[in-house]
């Protein structure tokens, strides 16, 4: 039977969700930022006048001014809101079929197959959604429609904002061929350096490099690269389920002290990771973002995230990204932190392909050996070496700080 599948990117989300709210600000660059007040904090999402510009994600508050001659409206992020809408909007599209699959906060996959029988109808159907998501909304989206779940994707990208991209096994060649490797979903920074050295740039020269030499390259991975670039990926739209519920997972503590070094809060970082790590490993869930959340000893609250390459239920990647985080923003003396990962689902079949899976799964049994050994002798059983330097952080215990589903409920200790 042919597939038909639709793949949905809300253009540039928190800032449009942000001008729903706050319609005055809809003409005016837009950024999103991890706090407002703060000039050193960083860009989160901008709006299509910000990106002109020349604003970019990561930006500085400060940086970012400049760029606009202070013409810039900075609001500090929301996460609520943008689960709330995220939310509706994914319920209008489950009036279509079940199989809604949510790739972060904005995108999903949609599987029509049972509710149109040509393009022509998946086609249409997709102009409908689009229409009902401006005129329900308030929002426009991107949608792509394909046979697979790859070029759908790519097809969401390829027209934005507020359009539909069909790629058909007739088109795809014209659509797709001639674009950079690194569009491919899952082709990371090392796998496009990779390929380039080789000397595939282009999809098309990737589709049309010989399977042996992609295996030779990547082993069974090379294989996967080559199904993805001919269009031949057979991968499900998951059906909706309830797991998805759970937007977060995030644990946060107040320190027995005041922290001062960077060493210091990568130390309550890690410890608070792994917590977050091992109730992502109990509720089988993969995370796509990480969040870290920073009270400063003034007594003002701070959130940044960060959306990374492949999802994980690893203390080490998610401790290793909000540290990263950290760098970036913070200079302060700090009081208290939180870890928080969104962007759950279930076990990634192709995310993380091309990340050293085998690497991957070493650690990943390496952290279930320490879940399985705290869960009969108690937490401290084992403990990094990086916390046991403080005499006082060694006695915190993850299993006793806040346990939080939901953003809000951080630092309410
Ligand atoms: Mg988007």
């Amino acid at each position: 039977m042919s597939r038909f599948i639709l793949h949905s990117d809300l253009n540039n989300f928190y800032a449009s969700v942000e001008c729903l709210y706050n319609p005055s600000i809809r003409n005016k660059a837009v950024a999103v930022v991890g706090d407002a007040d703060k000039r050193h904090g960083i860009v989160l999402a901008k709006n299509y006048i910000a990106k002109s510009y020349g604003i970019k994600t990561g930006d500085t508050v400060w940086e970012a001014k400049q760029k606009c001659n202070e013409k810039l409206v900075c609001v500090t992020a929301n996460f609520e809101r943008y689960y709330y809408v995220s939310k509706l909007v994914k319920q209008m599209y489950r009036e279509y079929t079940n199989r809604v699959e949510s790739f972060g906060i904005d995108e999903a996959w949609l599987d029509v197959s049972d509710c149109v029988k040509d393009f022509e109808g998946a086609f249409k159907l997709a102009e409908k959604i689009r229409k009902r998501v401006i005129s329900e909304f308030g929002l426009t989206v991107s949608i792509g429609v394909s046979y697979n779940k790859i070029f759908a994707k790519l097809g969401s990208d390829l027209k934005k904002p507020n359009a539909t991209t069909m790629i058909t096994k007739q088109n795809y060649k014209n659509l797709v061929w001639n674009l950079p490797v690194a569009d491919l979903l899952y082709v990371g920074r090392a796998t496009n350096q990779k390929l380039n050295k080789a000397g595939i740039f282009t999809i098309g020269q990737l589709a049309q490099t010989p399977l042996n030499i992609l295996k030779s390259m990547f082993g069974k991975n090379g294989e996967t690269l080559h199904t993805f670039a001919n269009g031949e990926d057979v991968s499900a739209v998951k059906i909706y389920n309830e797991k998805e519920q759970i937007k977060s997972i995030g644990n946060s503590t107040t320190c027995p002290r005041d922290l001062k070094t960077n060493d210091e809060v990568r130390a309550i970082i890690s410890i608070l990771a792994e917590s977050v790590a091992r109730r992502l490993r109990d509720k089988n869930l993969w995370c796509n973002t990480v969040c870290l959340s920073i009270k400063t000893n003034d007594l003002k609250t701070f959130e940044t995230m960060h959306k990374i390459e492949y999802p994980t239920n690893l203390a080490s990647v998610i401790s290793g990204e909000c540290y990263k985080l950290f760098n970036h923003n913070w200079q302060k003396t700090i009081r208290a932190v939180g870890v928080r990962v969104t962007g759950l689902g279930e076990k990634p079949v192709q995310y993380n392909l091309f990340n050293n899976e085998q690497t991957m799964q070493k650690k990943e049994k390496f952290e279930m050996v320490v879940d399985a050994l705290r869960g009969r002798f108690g937490y401290n059983i084992i403990k990094r070496g990086s916390v046991c330097a403080s005499k006082d952080l060694k006695e915190l215990n993850p299993e006793n700080v806040v346990h939080s589903i939901h953003p809000l409920s951080f630092f309410k200790l």
